[in-house]
């Protein structure tokens, strides 16, 4: 079953604890990533009925040194990214059981890793 974390980004604050917990859990030197925290905007758009709106969000996107954290996986822990979120704002497990969380009420991210079991 392929595993992935899904993140509700509507609720992410931008508070980088996702990306130090990585690169403390992969001993990752400056300006390497297993997470990379993205912030889109602030911008001004228009929605359908022409009113406006600003768009400021922070995404954390896997790279590909991420290891879904295989070894603390094995132990029966969660990724070190997700145990560490300040929102609680991700979610790690199989795919299909994190597409299920995905109701439409806010925005969410399903990244997938390399780790199958
Ligand atoms: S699952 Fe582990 S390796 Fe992947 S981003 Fe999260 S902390 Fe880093
Ligand atoms: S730890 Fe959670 S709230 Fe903080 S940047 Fe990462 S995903 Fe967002």
């Amino acid at each position: 079953m392929t595993k992935g974390i899904l993140i509700n980004y509507e609720f992410c604050t931008g508070c980088h604890s996702c990306e130090v917990a990585c690169k403390k859990e992969l001993g990752l030197d400056f300006g390497e990533f297993g997470i990379k925290l993205e912030q889109v905007g602030p911008y001004k758009y228009q929605t359908g009925d022409l009113s406006e709106k600003w768009e400021w969000t922070y995404l954390p996107v896997l790279t590909k040194a991420c290891t879904m954290c295989e070894d603390r996986v094995k132990t029966g822990k969660m990724p070190a990214c997700v145990q560490h979120c300040q929102a609680w704002c991700m979610y790690f497990g199989d795919v299909e059981d994190l597409a299920r969380k995905i109701d439409g009420s806010s925005r969410c991210a399903l990244m997938t890793g390399a780790v199958t079991s």
